[in-house]
């Protein structure tokens, strides 16, 4: 469902939140500027949100600036997605205890997470969201983990009009617009936001308000930010399936090149928002008492992800490259039905040597070459 447009006016924003609050959201995390990004924090009032920020972002490369504007939610994705939230950096699934006859007993990690509402999630994140659901909540092992966590957020989806130098979501069809998948949306104009509502929940919070309806001027400038937003995308992928491309050139020479360049540091897939690799550990107390069950990121860039059987599969960088692309962009199409990239384009400010996804496909696959 999609409601009709309403209009919230700048100065009723503190209201929103407080009709948040009031509907159960105990936390709200929104943007805020802070060490140099935009991350996502618990936020009190209007007053924390990024006023007149925006960023600059290239390959390697992530500055803060100003926009001289009133505008809150002029700048495209820090390095957070929803990823932490939903599948948090490192969490105890069990816990085992020995009793005092030296019984053992394993107990839930518990599932109780405080309901959160999340302002300002870009269409990005929401199909990354998406693809993070196929692989969590699939049946027949649904992950109460992941399940637990995400039936606690509420998502309010602001429409990107401000895409950076590295955002490619259009190429992918993911953005900027969020289409689906959201509570609340909002277009950001200098005088308020065009609001509409995704669940019956959204709709019941925005009826709290008692918000006009958006004129159709307000709708119109609304969507033309977004045609806006599109049209100055620069990068993008030759398709949006390359599986059959990328599976030709296993041995291309660019891997190589790319291998080269890289550092294995795992930035990239710590910043993809719908990258899942993890690894399990135990953590046991030293008097044997008890026992914790782990479960934290890891990344395909680690040479011991690839530890199999007492040898690495993956010992080279170029290796580990080439496992990351082709599972993100060919693999992924067998797994999950669709490439693993939404066109963030994180990767490539939060490489620390500026290596592009979208330039190594090109490298890779000539141009001209485009899949469907
Ligand atoms: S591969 Fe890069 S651009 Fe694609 S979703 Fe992951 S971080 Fe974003
Ligand atoms: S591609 Fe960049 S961010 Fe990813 S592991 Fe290599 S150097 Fe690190």
């Amino acid at each position: 469902m999609t409601t009709s447009p309403l209009f919230l006016p700048r100065d009723t924003l503190d209201a929103f939140l407080l009709a948040l609050r009031d509907s159960g959201f105990e936390r709200i995390l929104g943007p805020m500027a802070r060490d140099g990004a935009i991350t996502m924090r618990e936020i009190d009032t209007a007053a924390d949100l990024p006023t007149g920020v925006g960023d600059r972002q290239h390959p390697g490369h992530y500055r803060l600036t100003e926009t001289g504007h009133g505008r809150c939610f002029a700048w495209a994705n820090g390095p957070q997605a929803l990823k932490p939230l939903t599948f948090a950096p490192r969490e105890t699934l069990w816990r085992c205890e020995r009793d005092d006859d030296g019984r053992l007993a394993f107990r839930d990690a518990g599932l109780r997470h405080t309901p959160t509402a999340v302002i300002g999630v870009r269409a990005c994140d929401l199909a990354a969201l998406r693809i993070q659901e196929r692989h969590f909540l699939g049946e027949p092992d649904p992950d109460p983990h992941y399940a637990a966590r995400r039936d606690s957020l509420l998502l309010v989806a602001v429409h990107c009009s401000h895409p950076a130098d590295t955002c490619f979501c259009a190429s992918t069809g993911d953005g900027p617009k969020a289409e689906s998948g959201f509570d609340i949306a909002l277009s950001e104009l200098d005088e308020g936001f065009v609001a509409t509502a995704g669940t019956d929940r959204g709709q019941q919070i925005l009826e709290r308000l008692g918000l006009a309806p958006a004129t159709m001027a307000q709708g119109e400038q609304a969507d033309a930010e977004i045609e806006a937003a599109v049209r100055c995308q620069t990068r993008s992928l030759p398709g949006q399936n390359l599986k059959d491309a990328l599976y030709a050139r296993l041995e291309h020479p660019h891997w190589d090149d790319v291998g080269r360049r890289c550092l294995s540091c795992g930035n990239c897939t710590a910043v993809c928002p719908t990258c899942f690799c993890h690894a399990e550990q135990d953590e046991p107390v030293l008097d044997g008492g008890s026992s914790d069950h782990l479960r934290q990121w890891d990344s395909c860039f680690t040479a011991v992800h690839s530890y199999m059987g007492h040898f690495l599969v993956r010992e080279e960088t170029r290796l580990r490259y080439r496992q990351w692309l082709t599972h993100k962009l060919a693999s992924w199409h067998e797994q999950y039905g669709r490439s693993g990239c939404v066109g963030c384009g994180r990767c490539i400010a939060w490489c620390p040597v500026g290596i592009d996804i979208t330039a190594e496909v090109s490298a890779l696959l000539g141009s001209g070459d485009a899949q469907s």
